[in-house]
């Protein structure tokens, strides 16, 4: 009878209902799979009709009934000829590969119908009345079955080294399933269940292929997600409009996202733009892609939506980006929207709304260049990378009034960027990993620039490098260093080392070990940047740093009020009472050092003594011995 077919009907129904509800990747073989649920859900209703046809008016005419089982089966055996079609698409086979399977399917099919007409019209088909379909157009049915199971296990073998290996013996598990499912029932007369051995292949496809990772609780999808959806609207001319929520502390770290912001991110989705979709492409990560036809009102309802995210922020205080774009042929092509938002993230200040400009696409390139520069330096690893140049800052010794120490500044000189400064560079070599190399190849330069100017009787005390917080976390890095200094035959006491505030506490603590090993090769620190950061004085005054760099934000706030050169005189008074230098960046004017000299300074560097020069100028700001 047909309780398998309504079994296949509503399975196949669930099915629809589920895919619509989840988001799918809708690349060429998932419509084929569509195709392939609808033909079976199309055979399953046509052995129902015929059933029910047989029961309730056995009387029509003969020839209907033939009709409809070859119909049937037909069906049934266009289904297989889909299936290979599809194993054909998903493996990439060649155009004339597929061919041959196209042709035998088809053939195939021919023949099998022909044959199935010609024996139920002579004859001995159908005993109607029997209550089921039986003898010569189902036997040739049967036989078609078999020799499409031989094509298709042909193709399976053919592609066995195409797929993972594992899905692909999910693959033919699930055939050789079927098929025995099928032929016990025929074995035993049973004719119900035919269809329902039709699912299996489909659901393995379901299953293998189609099911991309979703995350519930967040209701978002991954990068792969992103990428067909880019493909599919590329290929419908379709805009849509992206939505990028970057949240670095979330994204640095593996840190799961709090409920309740899970929550809100969920909310977002829903309720301000039709049919949206999040794709979450990094731990703190969010790409929310709206299609742009749907919402005519989209500036609107940005508007709203980042209304609503700035009381949301007010509640949890994570640092965060934010981009707002829209989708372009020249990004689409070879999906680059998320490498294209991490290039607008380095050059962005933390806590802030970023819309995307047309020129945007030309400065990515630039830096995609940059980067791949960047990439070949560490990965050649050249102490003596010609693309790599130090400048120098000279600084200003208040006590000796000379010029006796200079902090090194990196620039890169590239093939077709020309010089390099760091606002393009640091970042994105921090962001890649290609910090430390830098950093060593800067050191190894100083370290040689200092020997010769020691051979040369220059009085030079030291030469301050930049190191980022990020170094510290290699495991090597006081042996880099140490060994870099040794290898130059220079004394430690003629470097030093430039550091921002740690962030958090395991950068706290990796700092505090590593400072301390490294002192004892007399090498000084330097705290960089300080007032730019939280600062954290009670942290601060447990690292032990020499010298204290006052940003010139500090400089430039007391220079314009009498309260702010208070708070900074008292400051680099209590850093002067607990025996740290003071020294002040960023001294333009005349008026800015008469403040700073007044506010304990040890040391002043800036533009009013001299812009950064290339290290072999050094000499001329220095005094012979
Ligand atoms: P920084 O360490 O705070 O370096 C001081 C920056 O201020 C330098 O910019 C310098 O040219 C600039 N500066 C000096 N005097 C004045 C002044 O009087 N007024 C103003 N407005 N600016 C002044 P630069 O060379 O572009 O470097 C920018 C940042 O890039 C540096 O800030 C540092 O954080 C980073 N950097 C530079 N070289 C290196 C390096 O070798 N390694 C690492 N990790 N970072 C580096
Ligand atoms: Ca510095
Ligand atoms: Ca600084």
């Amino acid at each position: 009878m047909y309780a398998g077919d309504l079994v296949v009907l509503g399975v196949c129904s669930i099915m629809l209902i589920l895919l619509f509800f989840s988001f799918k990747v809708r690349s060429r073989a998932f419509r084929m799979f569509l195709s392939l649920v609808g033909i079976l859900m199309a055979a399953a209703a046509t052995h129902v009709t015929f059933h029910t046809l047989l029961k309730y008016r056995p009387n029509l005419p003969t020839g209907l009934f033939y009709g409809f089982q070859s119909l049937y089966h037909g069906l049934l055996l266009f289904m297989l000829y889909q299936f290979a079609a599809y194993i054909c698409q998903v493996t990439g086979l060649t155009k004339e590969e597929r061919k041959v399977y196209h042709t035998i399917g088809g053939m195939l099919i021919l023949v099998v119908l022909a044959a199935e007409l010609f024996v139920n019209f002579s004859g001995s088909g159908i005993q109607l009345g029997d209550g089921a379909a039986s003898a010569g157009g189902n036997r040739i049915f049967m036989i078609g079955y078999g020799l499409f199971i031989v094509m298709l296990s042909m193709l399976m073998i053919q592609v066995r080294h195409h797929l993972y290996r594992r899905m692909m013996n999910g693959f033919y598990m699930t055939m050789v399933f079927a098929v025995a499912m099928l032929a016990i029932a025929k074995l035993n007369g049973q004719d119900s269940f035919t269809t329902a051995t039709f699912l299996f292949p489909v659901v393995a496809i379901m299953y293998l292929l189609h099911s991309n990772p979703y995350d519930a609780q967040l209701g978002s999808n991954d990068l792969r997600g992103l990428e067909g959806l880019i493909r599919y609207s590329d290929d419908k001319g379709k805009t849509y409009l992206y939505l990028s929520l970057y949240m670095r502390e979330l994204d640095e770290t593996a840190r799961q996202m709090p409920g309740d912001l899970q929550a809100i991110v969920r909310r977002f989705t829903a309720q301000y733009f039709r049919s949206s979709v999040m794709f979450r492409v990094g731990n703190g990560h969010l790409l929310m892609m709206v299609r742009k036809e749907r919402n005519p009102d989209y500036e609107a309802r940005t508007e709203a939506i980042l209304r609503a995210f700035d009381q949301e922020y007010q509640n949890f205080k994570l640092d965060y980006k934010i981009v707002i774009g829209q989708t372009t042929a020249e990004l689409n092509r070879n999906n680059e929207y998320v490498s294209f938002i991490r290039s607008i993230h380095t050059r962005i200040p933390e806590n802030t709304i970023y819309r995307v400009q047309p020129d945007d696409i030309d400065k990515f390139r630039k830096y995609e260049a940059i980067l791949h520069q960047l990439a070949d330096i560490a990965g050649q690893k050249n102490l003596d990378d010609p693309r790599v140049l130090v400048y120098c800052q000279p600084v200003l010794n208040i006590r000796t009034g000379k010029y006796d120490t200079a902090e090194a500044l990196m620039r890169l000189q590239l093939p077709e960027e020309g010089l390099v400064y760091p606002d393009r560079f640091i970042a994105l070599a921090e962001e890649n990993g290609f910090i430390h190399v830098l950093t060593e190849i800067i050191l190894h330069k100083v370290c040689k620039a200092v020997k010769a100017l020691n051979e040369e009787g220059y009085c030079i005390d030291r030469v301050s490098v930049n190191v980022s917080a990020m170094e510290l976390r290699n495991q090597h890095f006081c042996m880099d260093i140490s060994s870099i200094i040794d290898r130059s035959g220079i004394d430690g006491k003629q470097i030093a080392i430039e550091m921002t505030e740690s962030r958090n506490e395991r950068d706290f603590l990796l700092m505090k070990e590593k400072i301390a090993e490294l002192k004892q090769k007399g090498i000084t620190f330097y705290l960089d940047d300080f007032g730019t950061g939280y600062s954290n004085m009670e942290r601060i005054l447990e690292l032990p740093f020499d010298i204290i760099k006052f940003d010139r934000s500090m400089v430039v706030a007391g220079a314009q009020d009498k309260r702010s050169e208070q708070v900074l005189g008292s400051l680099a008074d209590l850093f002067a009472k607990l025996d740290y230098a003071v020294l002040f960046e960023g001294v333009e004017t005349e008026q800015d050092e008469e403040m700073c000299r007044e506010c304990c300074a040890s040391y002043l560097q800036g533009y009013k003594y001299s812009r950064p020069v290339p290290m072999e100028q050094l000499k001329e700001f220095l005094t012979k011995k």
